[in-house]
């Protein structure tokens, strides 16, 4: 709107001196937005700070951005620094979703307004807005596609399945989960799929912090105490780091030879080596986020709410924190596999075609 006009305009007219931007509505121009992302162990949380600073920069705020190396209390002291180095606004994306609440009391304390990135913050009241994409949709996406890949709804099977679920202490694990399993549960229960290890709660198959290395050693696992002369032909994967860690497994117990093929593996946020596992047929899905938009919203909700506008959401309903309803925008995901990762991933800008060879 006009406001938000004003605003860029103002940015482009200001000339690398951020000391006479401090009036009006206009106080935060100039202003740094600490930026708390989970770990650089994996592509797309690298892609995620690098988008929300470059668009944070194009607003015309500076920007402090920090990695947690998947240590709940190095996140926690580093929103710490942030709020003592006084940051205008907090976008996190939580390690351990339930550790923060005493720090982003500082932040409220400071009228920092807080929006949780990717992942919702749970048990408090002090987060203004919630950025994702619809998590449940992620799990559903990759649920439908095994459904569809073994032709469960032309009768066939019964099939061998295994499932695998994301860290216990990420609020989105469950969605994913849950999401995939409202598709799946109907024909595990008509015996169509089959889970030869019994491992079917959740509890029972989340994998600490994402770790391939985990999941790789409970496949490992599964596939001796669970298959002997048995073949699995689909694996629920919800990541990709994951699936990578599945496939080693499978391929060390001679998955992939011609008496052997390789089962139906999902997986999620299209990083560039599961990508190229797809195009050669090791994985055979992931689920992809645009992390450009993601970004996008991240940062117009952060705009918004320093200069008094009420940011855009969509979903006012389904992200309840234990505390509140974290008012929600919820980006839509895209089923990748070998027949249109052409089309969605480089024709829409996200690899080029020379990053995938
Ligand atoms: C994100 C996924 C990601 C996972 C592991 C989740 O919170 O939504 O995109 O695969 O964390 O990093």
């Amino acid at each position: 709107g006009a406001a938000s006009l004003a605003l860029t305009l103002s940015a482009c007219g200001q000339s690398g001196d951020g000391g006479s931007k401090d009036e009006g509505s206009d106080s935060a121009k100039g202003g740094t937005i600490g930026i708390a992302m989970p770990t650089k162990s994996s592509e797309r949380w690298i892609s995620d700070g690098a988008n929300v600073v470059k668009d944070l920069e194009a607003k015309g705020y500076k920007t402090k951005l920090v990695y947690g190396e998947d240590d709940p209390d190095q996140q926690v002291s580093q929103i710490e620094n942030l709020i003592t180095q006084g940051v205008k606004a907090l976008i996190v994306a939580a390690i351990d979703n339930k550790s923060l609440n005493n720090v982003l009391q500082q932040a409220a304390d400071a009228k920092i307004p807080v929006i949780s990135y990717d992942r919702l913050i749970l048990g408090t009241k002090n987060v203004d807005y919630y950025a994702s994409f619809d998590n449940s949709k992620v799990g559903e996406l990759q649920a439908n596609y095994i459904v569809d890949k073994l032709g469960l709804k032309s009768g066939k099977g019964p099939f061998n399945i295994e499932l695998f679920a994301g860290s216990n202490d990420d609020n989105n694990t469950k969605y994913f989960f849950n999401g995939a399993m409202s598709v799946l549960q109907p024909y595990i229960d008509s015996k169509k799929l089959v889970v030869q290890s019994g491992q079917t709660g959740l509890t029972q198959v989340t994998t600490l912090r994402w770790d391939g290395a985990t999941a790789q050693k409970r496949m490992d696992d599964i596939l001796t105490k669970s298959y002997g002369s048995k073949k699995v032909d689909a694996v629920l994967s919800p990541y990709d780091g994951i699936s990578i860690g599945i496939l080693s497994a499978l391929k060390s117990d001679d998955y992939g030879s011609a008496s052997k093929p390789l089962p139906v593996l999902t997986g999620q946020d299209a990083e560039l080596a599961s990508v190229k596992s797809i195009i050669a047929g090791g994985q055979t899905q992931t689920v992809y986020k645009d992390l450009r938009e993601l970004a996008k919203v991240a940062t117009t909700m952060v705009d918004d709410v320093l200069n008094g506008k009420t940011p855009e959401t969509n979903d006012t309903k389904t992200y309840d924190n234990g505390t509140k309803v974290v008012p929600a925008y919820l980006l839509q995901p895209v089923s990748v596999d070998k027949t249109n990762y052409e089309k969605v991933l480089v024709e829409g800008g996200y690899y080029t075609a020379d990053q995938l060879k």
